[in-house]
């Protein structure tokens, strides 16, 4: 019937079933947020240069009874174009502030990001409900409040995203495309986007020690967000090496299971004792860089 009058269509067992099973799952998933199953972790941003702790990024997993932590690649694709993703969108903000204001409160003023993927970045009224988020929160200031854009090859309409962002970005909250690099963004666009900072995938960060292509890469958006003034952000520095290298590049501000893994909030104070005591990563400062 949804495809109109006048049509009928065999009837097809295997993606009758798989449709039926999708429907499930995004039920199972509707619960999931109702019942708060759903938890962000947090993952530590340092500069490297004087290890100072820039902020954390938030990254949700569904806690799913019987199953433990699903990493969010497991759960977030099915959701995609659902109304459900902007729900969970809505309750990642919520969260991320709530928690923001829960650490400032205990003394630690920590920038938080959150993931904001482009269907969701393009919702009408994506600007009232981010500015209600932030208005419910007032002891977490906007500047202190990031959102990493994710997927922006998918945005079609350009200076629609361009408007929005603007606007959000009047609100005061700071702006960063995620896996730069990977999709592909217009260098135009770039240079018009209210965005502070870039953030280079980890698979170019992965692979730039043997791979004289993806090394090109990052030196490229290093150099690129030096070009229009932007912060440049390594993801996936998982050694001293990689730390080493991005640093004599020019690139300070790292994150990465080398420096610290996703974890939950309360594991952040702990963390940063540790952190700030680590040797080996802030020996790399008095390197002198190229
Ligand atoms: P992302 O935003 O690029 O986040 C970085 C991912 O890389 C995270 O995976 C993180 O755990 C992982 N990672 C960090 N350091 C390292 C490292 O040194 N080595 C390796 N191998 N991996 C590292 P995670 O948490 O599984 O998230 C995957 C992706 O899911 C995120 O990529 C983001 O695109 C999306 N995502 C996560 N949380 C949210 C959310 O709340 N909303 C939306 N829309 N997307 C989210
Ligand atoms: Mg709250
Ligand atoms: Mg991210
Ligand atoms: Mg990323």
């Amino acid at each position: 019937k949804e495809a109109g009058k006048n049509r009928y269509q065999l009837f097809d067992p295997v993606s009758d079933r798989r449709a039926q099973s999708h429907r499930e799952f995004l039920l199972r998933l509707q619960q999931a947020l109702e019942a708060r199953e759903f938890v962000l972790h947090y993952q530590p941003k340092v500069d490297l240069v004087d290890g100072r702790l820039l902020g954390v990024e938030a990254l949700i997993r569904w806690n799913c009874p019987g199953r433990g932590l699903v990493p969010p690649g497991e759960f977030l694709p099915q959701l995609q174009s659902s109304s459900l993703e902007l729900a969970v969108g809505e309750w990642v903000i919520e969260e991320a502030l709530s928690q923001a204001q829960r650490w400032r409160e205990q003394g630690l003023d920590l920038r938080v990001s959150v993931n904001v993927s482009a269907a969701h970045l393009q919702q009408p009224d994506f600007h009232d409900k981010l500015a209600e988020a932030l208005q419910r929160h007032p002891g977490q200031p906007p500047r202190q409040f990031e959102l990493e854009v994710l997927e922006t090859a998918q945005i079609e309409d350009m200076d629609a995203a361009v408007a929005i962002l603007k606007r959000c970005g009047d609100l005061g909250v700071r702006f960063a495309l995620d896996d730069f690099g990977t999709g592909y963004s217009s260098l135009t666009y770039l240079r018009k986007l209210p965005v502070q900072t870039l953030k280079i995938d980890q698979s170019f960060v992965r692979g730039m020690l043997g791979n004289a292509d993806d090394m090109g890469i990052v030196e490229g958006v290093i150099r690129m967000a030096r070009a229009f003034r932007m912060d440049v952000v390594a993801e996936g520095v998982e050694t001293l090496e990689h730390g080493r290298i991005l640093l004599q590049l020019g690139c300070r501000l790292m994150q990465g299971y080398g420096i610290g893994r996703p974890m939950p909030a309360d594991a952040l104070a702990g963390w940063l004792l540790n952190w700030q005591l680590e040797a080996p990563w802030l020996s790399l400062q008095a390197l002198p860089s190229r």
